[in-house]
């Protein structure tokens, strides 16, 4: 793709800024982007507390994470690259004292130096310091880099996140207090941006209009009521919190000492939840619409058996995301459920490459088949998703290496033909392997005997929702939020910027 113009060729020095992994070095699967803690407790050891949160959070990224906490007006900031267990330690979580504490986990690279970019957002504003975390992506970051530049803000770092962080600044400069100035700078923010926000007076957290990201509000203890913010309900369990309710689309939550107040700062919201945060990013035990995102999984499993029955001798799952599905789809079709695959559960991710031998051996890195189980086996296997195929298929051939006699793939969502550009990160349109080729001929790369979809109906109805209420543009293209032109063009290679 060539660009011609500076915005656009701005707009890809940002994103290669953000994103400088090459498509062969990405994860075949689509990355969260982040997970945001925020807890307001008096008397309570809250940077510890968030640590905890953090540490339920961490399938969410990877790459790096922060905790500030606030002692009064003043701020203990703590963050670096690396996972939550290696970037603090006691020493370190005993220097980060106060009554409140905001946290964040971003999501994983290489391991490319980008400790600037680690969260939270820390900025100093007229009514004192503002700590930021954020999960989600603006879309009109271009624009509101801008409006910042214009204003002389001093932009430390390339993330969109610092931008809300001084956007919300700006306005306090301009006269406003904190909510008003965060809602004002909300109003100025297009895109996904589930919010937790730190200030010396309490906490706030915020979702934006479509609420596309996941924000829960938790209590801890009764007398006095406490109360915690997490992207997910596994962020609240861990350290004993209480679920209370989700942060509404197009609401701010304030907590401070009096409690927690609520405003509905959008006109228009209209909930439109990512619906991959249920089929595969947010983690199975975690709650949505009163129930374990582990049972609506099994569910679609159980729905796509019904749609793409097969006749086999035993069904398992792509360890972790597709075994709920797999579970669901052995309950519906009678095949005996069985551990195909063993997954290397106890190292984390390794920055060593391995050599060229390992590279041709295939995915044993992470998973190993057990060949007596499936030796001379006509073979189901379920995973939730099929981003470039890469990882499918050389899935497939340790499969058959490993004695299957017929190797029958299920999906448990429809094919990803479109990129998402509200914070999960997917590959260019081009890169999918659904954008450009039919399911027979995917069928026919990845060496399957059969490979079946569940269809957007059966997605949809699973979640015993209104259909209306989730985001699913990466399987439809159909977008409820509008993408500037510079930022399609920068993903939707084949469809050009007709979105
Ligand atoms: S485009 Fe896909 S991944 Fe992105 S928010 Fe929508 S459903 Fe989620």
């Amino acid at each position: 793709m060539i660009l011609n113009n500076s915005a656009d060729t701005e707009y890809e020095d940002y994103q290669q800024a953000n994103n400088p992994m090459n498509s062969e070095e990405r994860p075949d699967k689509p990355e969260e982007a982040c997970g945001v803690f925020g807890i307001y407790a008096p008397g309570e050891d809250v940077a510890k507390l968030a640590y905890f949160g953090l540490y339920a959070l961490q399938h969410r990224g990877q790459e790096s994470a922060g905790i500030a906490t606030f002692e009064g007006e003043k701020v203990h900031l703590h963050k670096n690259m690396g996972l939550v267990s290696q970037v603090f330690n006691e020493s370190i979580l005993d220097k980060l004292s106060g009554n409140i504490a905001i946290g964040h986990t971003r999501y994983s690279t290489t391991g490319s130096s980008r400790k600037r970019n680690a969260q939270p957002a820390l900025v100093e504003t007229r009514l004192g310091k503002v700590a930021l975390a954020h999960n989600g992506n603006l879309v009109n970051t271009m624009q509101l880099r801008s409006e910042l530049l214009k204003d002389n803000c001093n932009l430390v770092t390339s993330t969109d996140s610092e931008m809300i962080a001084l956007a919300i600044a700006q306005e306090i400069k301009a006269g406003a207090e904190w909510l008003e100035s965060c809602i004002r700078a909300f109003h100025r923010c297009s895109g996904a941006f589930s919010l937790v926000i730190g200030t010396a007076n309490g906490i706030m957290g915020a979702r934006d209009p479509n609420g596309i990201r996941p924000l829960v509000i938790g209590t801890l203890g009764n007398n006095p009521v406490r109360y915690v913010l997490a992207s997910e309900t596994c962020g609240l369990d861990i350290i004993g919190a209480e679920y209370l309710r989700d942060v509404e689309p197009g609401e701010l939550v304030w907590i401070t000492e009096e409690g927690l107040a609520s405003f509905h700062w959008s006109q228009q919201p209209q909930r439109k939840l990512c619906i991959f945060e249920m089929i595969y990013f947010a983690r199975p035990d975690s709650v949505m619409h009163d129930e374990s995102l582990y049972s609506y999984r099994m569910r679609l499993g159980r729905r796509l058996a019904e749609e793409s029955p097969v006749d086999a001798d035993i069904v398992f799952g792509v360890p972790d995301s597709g075994i709920p599905a797999a579970i669901g789809f052995s309950q519906s079709s009678g095949i005996p459920y069985v551990e195909g695959l063993i997954k290397n559960r106890y190292v984390g991710r390794t920055f060593i490459q391995p050599t060229q031998s390992m590279r041709e051996t295939g995915i044993r890195m992470k998973l190993n088949p057990l060949k007596d189980v499936l030796y001379g086996k006509r073979v189901v296997i379920v995973d939730d998703s099929i981003v470039r195929g890469t990882t499918s298929r050389k899935l497939v051939k340790a499969l058959y290496e490993a004695g299957a006699l017929e190797v029958h793939m299920r999906i448990s969502s429809p094919p990803v033909t479109h990129p998402c550009f509200y914070g999960i990160d997917t590959d260019s349109q081009d890169q999918l392997i659904a954008a450009t080729k039919s399911v027979e001929d995917i069928a026919k790369q990845l060496e399957v005997d059969s490979l079946a979809y569940l269809s957007w109906q059966g997605m949809v109805e699973a979640t015993r929702e209104d259909p209306q209420s989730f985001c699913t543009a990466c399987f439809t293209g159909d977008y409820p939020i509008s993408i500037p032109e510079q930022v399609k063009r920068s993903k939707l290679m084949l469809e050009g910027a007709t979105v």
